[in-house]
């Protein structure tokens, strides 16, 4: 986005140039620049799979690929957790796996940074009664927020983040109804680890919607006001539009599980999106300028 600005400019002397170039690409304080339009070429990846059902075809294809592009990358520690789940009630067994990515950091301390991979594998929601059993494609809810992470991976891997920083990519968020199935992925990971080793855990979640709006949410607000207020405070500083600091509702999502755990954590989410868990939560209701948004705050938050 900022290149096109440079192109945009009048022409002007070689060292005025120079100038800008260096305050554009080298940002004083030694925080990578976020590359919005990579972020959104893997949200579209994503939906070509097909909506990434437990189970399914396009859920073993993605988990292949995230597989093979973060293990590329330099330093990257990548590990997966796969589990079974029983579903007693709809009488299936869904073969889940966690996504775990580490970038080891100069000094101790450890930041956790996630989102759901999964899809939906109804769209309930949507207004074509004949369409509710169709699977969400979750360009979304799940795409986008794996897309925004999956883009700092690679700026991890190319400079040392002054603390360890943690991708967790879960499976089984979006599995519930009317029932405790949802979030498996962290229930099971928040099984399995000491609440010590993290400082903190930051979710997105349905972070790609065009018309962005990202509000406190309340349980984060409520069970972890300080980093809360940290994150909000933040997006002002970085002169980003989507964040409001202003009371949201209240979300079970993944960040629950971590926040019983007693880690503070907080959701990422801009829950007033009208394609929710319909066949319309397609790429075309994204934007790069909104994962654009979200990428420069959280790699702040990174290195920072
Ligand atoms: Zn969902």
């Amino acid at each position: 986005m900022e290149s096109l600005d440079i192109r945009k400019r009048p022409k002007t002397t070689g060292a005025l140039l120079f100038v800008a170039l260096l305050f554009l690409y080298t940002p004083s304080d030694g925080v990578p620049v976020f590359d919005s339009e990579r972020a959104f070429t893997l949200l579209e990846k994503q939906c070509a799979f097909g909506p990434r059902v437990p189970n399914s075809a396009p859920h073993r294809a993605q988990l292949k690929w995230m597989t093979a592009e973060l293990s590329k990358l330099k330093g990257a520690q990548v590990s997966l957790d796969s589990f079974t789940h029983i579903d007693k009630r709809r009488k299936s067994s869904l073969k889940l796996t966690n996504v775990s990515v580490v970038f080891k950091g100069k000094a101790p301390g450890r930041r956790l940074f996630c989102a759901h991979w999964d899809c939906r594998p109804w769209c309930d929601q949507d207004p074509n009664p004949n369409m509710r059993n169709t699977p969400v494609t979750g360009a979304n809810d799940g795409a986008s927020g794996v897309a925004v992470l999956m883009e700092t991976c690679r700026l991890l891997s190319q400079s040392t983040p002054p603390v360890t920083i943690e991708i967790l990519l879960f499976d089984g968020e979006d599995y519930g109804m009317n029932d405790d199935q949802w979030c498996l992925g962290s229930k099971r990971f928040a099984e399995r680890i000491k609440k010590s080793d993290y400082n903190f855990a930051i979710l997105l979640d349905m972070i790609g919607d065009k018309d962005l709006s990202i509000p406190m949410e309340m349980n984060s607000l409520n069970l972890a006001p300080q980093l809360t207020m940290r994150i909000f405070e933040t997006a002002v500083k970085l002169n980003l539009p989507a964040f409001k600091k202003q009371n949201g509702i209240a979300i079970y999502d993944d960040h629950m599980p971590l926040l019983e755990k007693g880690i503070p954590s907080v959701d990422l989410i801009d829950f007033d999106y009208r394609y929710w868990h319909t066949t319309a939560d397609t790429p075309d209701k994204c934007s790069k300028e909104s994962l654009g948004q979200v990428g420069k705050l959280i790699v702040q938050l990174m290195y920072e």
